[in-house]
């Protein structure tokens, strides 16, 4: 199907793509990859009918260490992040997540921030991120403000962005060392959106366990942080016990729903198989163990 008629806007600036999304209000969507946008246009789930590109606009590609954070900038693909050495280095956790989104031909378009601004429930880049410390800067009409990840995405497909407004970059903080983090995710088809995914990271000292931060992806309609489970990790040292408890509430914390990726239960039993498997990968990265990206 085609989309229905719409009119094109390339801004060269920041400003400008401000200026014009104000201007057309509801009626405006910005256009970044186009990988979620242009299909739901095509099946006419969208129909904006004014596209605002923001690829001309300069300096929103950036991918950069700034002090204790990474900047990751409005532009910035999912490739660019796959093929970093800085992201390896740094957050490794991001290159599982880069490396299991969708396929070649959607990683080279698609951008993280338009992930976060779509919040698609099943998206690998909000369920990742939610394991970390981050950030999501907005322009807008009023100026730039930065709220947390957790503050911006409110709900499925919903986010606290305000007609004129543009999401201009994140930035992630640099988790503490001795740290490691992966991401494990399990789709039905290689390519495919999530049946279920995890996210882990953790900060250990010897083998206790300081800090764990544990995300869930598709297990509800936003992200979730399995809050009980990393309470109940922190501060101690693994045992079978320990582990098995820390599954059992990872579990109790998915809330997913039944559809044709499979039933709740499914869905929960995934969750309990993902954390552990995305547990020991952290682990591992953190007692400076290489381990390559898990293709559940
Ligand atoms: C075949 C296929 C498979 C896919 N598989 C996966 C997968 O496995 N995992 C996954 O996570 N995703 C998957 N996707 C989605 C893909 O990752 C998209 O790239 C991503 O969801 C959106 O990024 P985009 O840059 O393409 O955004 P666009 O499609 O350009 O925009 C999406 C939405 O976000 C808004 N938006 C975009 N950028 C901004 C901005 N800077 N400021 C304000 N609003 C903005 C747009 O107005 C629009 O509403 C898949 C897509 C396809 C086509």
């Amino acid at each position: 199907m085609y989309p229905s008629e719409f009119e094109y806007f390339a801004p060269r600036t920041i400003d400008e793509a401000i200026a014009l999304l104000t201007r057309y209000g509801d009626e405006a969507k910005v256009l970044a990859g186009g990988q979620s946008l242009v299909p739901m246009m095509k099946l006419r789930i969208a129909g904006p009918r004014y596209l605002v590109d923001i690829n001309r606009i300069e300096g929103l590609a950036d991918l950069r260490r700034e002090g204790d954070r990474l900047v990751i900038g409005a532009l910035c693909r999912h490739a660019d992040i796959g093929a970093s050495r800085l992201v390896r280095d740094v957050l490794p956790i991001l290159t599982d997540a880069a490396s299991l989104t969708a396929d070649i031909p959607v990683r080279n378009r698609g951008t993280v921030a338009g992930s976060i601004a779509h919040a698609d429930p099943a998206g690998d880049w909000p369920a990742v991120l939610a394991a970390l410390d981050t950030d999501v800067t907005v322009a807008g009409p009023a100026g730039s403000r930065t709220a947390s990840l957790a503050e911006f995405i409110v709900d499925a497909y919903t986010t606290q962005l305000e007609p004129g407004e543009i999401v201009v970059g994140l930035s992630v903080g640099l988790p503490p060392k001795p740290g490691g983090g992966a991401y494990v995710k399990f789709e039905k088809r290689a390519g495919d959106f999530a049946v279920a995914s995890v996210g882990v990271q953790v900060h250990m000292n010897g083998t206790e366990c300081r800090q764990v931060a544990i995300s869930l992806g598709a297990l509800g309609p936003t992200a979730i942080r399995a809050a009980h489970a990393e309470q109940a990790l922190q501060g101690r040292h693994a045992s079978d016990d320990l582990l098995a408890d820390a599954e059992r509430l990872v579990r109790e914390a998915a809330q997913p729903f039944a559809d044709t990726r499979g039933s709740v239960e499914y869905k929960r039993h995934l969750a309990g198989v993902l954390f552990r498997r995305a547990l020991t990968a952290a682990v591992d990265r953190a007692n400076g163990r290489e381990v390559a990206t898990i293709h559940a």
